[in-house]
């Protein structure tokens, strides 16, 4: 076993802290990856403050799971990397393998898969910890190849907000001539605006945020509605194809099931803590879909890396020293993140 650096939270209501945890000597197919960039989820805040119950935490909570780095060391029978390439690692660093699920490469579903952090540690007593730390050990089967030509600070949040975007967008099969919202623009919401631009469909940004309209049009929508503004909905009542929820907190589904065409589709991937209230009306009217989606598997991240890497998208990030981390949890709560922050792990060794 071998220490690193990172930064834990004790209890719901305790700040993030520096601490040292441990990481499992490597196995032949583990690689050991020194963290460069970790991006700040706003699920590492329903994490770190408890507030789903579906999952409950367990303490000290080591979050992090938008992971960039590079491979510092290789086990024996490791292929796939070698010391110095750049690696990423998602929300999942184990699966069974063995399931229907993952065999169709949909790991993310897999009955027994382990998540970065807070999962049971098959390897050592307690829970996984994640990227808000110094550096990782991961089965080379869960670390990604990382796209040479991007700014690594905005590779980082490809590894949740970029998959769990890109997923949803081409399993709706969104492409040129389709009508497309996305609602809230934060970490995920700007990465859906950028695919669903770059996959060719007609955007609109759906945000409680006036000021955000600008970098909505810049990021690649073609219209933005203040959502608050119940003559802009108005005006797009039955005419979308597909939309994503991308909102955190609890908000009125039903004004955007409204929205959708017929035979529509909204999938939420913002999982407020609370259950949403549906009206049955919404989706009958229009036989109407809602639906969810779970980041993705491990073969979608890696296309969405190479389709990042081709079309040269990265997330727009905010770099911070770790020692922000908990002004920037305060900030999301705000709606006050342009449009990622992505934690810069170099401020770790002064710690
Ligand atoms: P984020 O950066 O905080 O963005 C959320 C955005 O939602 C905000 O920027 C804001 O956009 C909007 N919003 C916030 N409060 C709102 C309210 N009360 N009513 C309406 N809109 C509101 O969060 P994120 O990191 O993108 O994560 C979003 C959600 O996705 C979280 O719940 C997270 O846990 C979940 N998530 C799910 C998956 C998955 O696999 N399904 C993966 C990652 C994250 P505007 O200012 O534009 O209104
Ligand atoms: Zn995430």
């Amino acid at each position: 076993m071998s220490n690193a650096k990172a930064y834990s939270a004790a209890s719901a209501t305790s700040p993030l802290a520096s601490d040292t945890i441990e990481r499992r000597d490597l196995t032949e197919q583990d690689v050991q990856i020194e963290i460069l960039f970790c991006g700040v989820c706003h699920s590492d805040l329903h994490m770190v403050r408890n507030e789903w119950s579906v999952a409950p935490t367990v303490y000290p909570i080591v979050p992090g799971h938008e992971i960039v780095g590079r491979i510092t060391q290789v086990g024996s029978a490791v292929t796939k990397f070698k010391p110095g390439d750049l690696a990423g690692v998602g929300c999942m660093v184990d699966s069974d393998g063995t399931c229907p699920q993952c065999k169709a490469g949909l790991e993310q579903f897999c009955p027994n898969m382990t998540l970065t952090y807070n999962s049971p540690d098959k390897h050592l007593d307690g829970v996984t910890y994640g990227g808000y730390s110094d550096s990782i050990v991961v089965d080379q089967r869960f670390v990604l190849r990382v796209p040479s030509n991007l700014d690594l600070a905005g590779v980082a949040p490809l590894l949740c907000a970029g998959i769990t975007t890109y997923s949803p967008l081409r399993h709706h099969g969104v492409t040129k001539g389709k009508k497309v919202g996305v609602v809230g623009l934060g970490g995920l919401g700007h990465m859906g605006v950028k695919f669903a631009h770059a996959l060719g469909a007609h955007v609109i940004v759906f945000t409680t945020s006036p000021d955000k309209k600008e970098d909505a049009l810049r990021l690649g929508a073609d219209e933005v509605v203040v959502s608050r503004n119940l003559d802009e909905m108005q005006q797009h009542v039955n005419s979308f194809d597909f939309i994503l929820d991308t909102v955190a907190a609890n908000h009125d589904i039903n004004a955007y099931l409204n929205l959708l065409r017929l035979d529509g589709n909204i999938t939420l991937v913002g999982a407020p803590p609370k259950p949403l209230e549906v009206a049955a009306f919404s989706l009958i009217m229009g036989r109407r879909n809602l639906s969810g989606s779970n980041i993705g598997g491990i073969a979608e991240t890696q296309e969405m890396l190479d389709f990042c890497g081709e079309h040269n998208i990265t997330a727009d990030v905010e770099v911070i020293p770790i020692q922000q981390v908990n002004e920037a949890y305060d900030r999301l709560l705000k709606s006050d993140v342009k449009y990622r922050f992505s934690i810069d792990m170099a401020s770790l060794k002064s710690e």
